[in-house]
């Protein structure tokens, strides 16, 4: 049996893995007009998935469970920024240049930084056809992986507990959107591309995580826009328009690469 890839050390046990949690992905299975939830095929044919795609033998139970504290604890509080404009005490709303952010206010920074370095480095480390255009650079891959090693807890108290100590975070830009309104009918889709040669796009039903793999050559803005800092968490507001433009772009992506 292999090892796992979280840990190194135990036996990589445990079926059914989801490289990217459930919940982010639920919305894209329930209606047939999502059209972004597919699986492209190496012959160019489409083909539908009936289920967010899983993965075995790549952690151990242990782990598993570690993510499994990390997943259920942000399902919570993506129920609350979906509702932001019903729990406007919980949230701040900044303006920078034209982009408009939402800062939740009892979203701890460390935390949604341990979230979003986990989605990546699932992302990367997975084999599933769906994120075959994706993969980091070994040493980030690495960095992340000991990272998440190192700080993740099988129990919520524990997790909690270790928050306020994690003072090493890894130094990049996060970058994350979510549509203004919550219209799913248009949805980035369950994917996940280097979407340019430094820049690391994982769609999601609810939110688009963006990574950039260097620190260098990019625009001043991004630093007043990125989760680079531990200080708040900061997420985009993206319109209509543009969530829409970012999906189709996506499907775009998808059906040009598989020919
Ligand atoms: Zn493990």
């Amino acid at each position: 049996m292999n090892l796992c890839k979280l840990c190194k050390i135990r036996n990589a046990d445990k079926e059914n893995s989801h490289i990217i949690p459930k919940f982010l992905g639920k919305p894209l299975f329930k209606s047939p007009s999502h059209r972004a939830a597919m699986e492209i095929n190496k012959g160019g044919r489409n083909k539908k998935i009936q289920d967010i795609p899983k993965e075995d033998f790549i952690l151990c139970s242990n782990c598993e469970q570690k993510f499994s504290i990390l997943e259920t604890y942000f399902a919570r509080k993506l129920k609350s920024i979906n509702d932001f404009k019903n729990r406007k005490n919980d949230f701040r709303f900044t303006q920078v240049h034209s982009n408009n952010l939402l800062i939740p206010e009892n979203l701890d920074p460390i935390f949604f930084k341990l979230f979003t370095v986990s989605l990546f480095w699932r992302v990367s480390i997975s084999t599933l056809f769906l994120y075959e255009k994706y993969k980091l650079p070994e040493l980030i891959e690495e960095e992340f992986r000991v990272f998440l090693s190192k700080n993740l807890k099988e129990k919520h108290r524990d997790l909690i507990e270790v928050l306020p100590k994690i003072k090493n975070t890894p130094n990049y830009h996060f970058v994350v959107f979510k549509p203004e309104f919550n219209n799913r009918d248009f949805i980035g889709g369950l994917t996940a591309y280097q979407t340019s040669k430094n820049i690391y796009t994982i769609f999601t039903s609810d939110l688009v995580f963006q990574f950039y793999s260097e620190l260098i050559q990019t625009d001043p803005i991004i630093d007043l826009i990125s989760n680079l800092q531990d200080e708040e968490v900061r997420i985009i507001l993206s319109s209509n328009e543009n969530w829409k433009a970012l999906g189709s772009a996506v499907i775009k992506k998808v059906i040009n690469s598989t020919h």
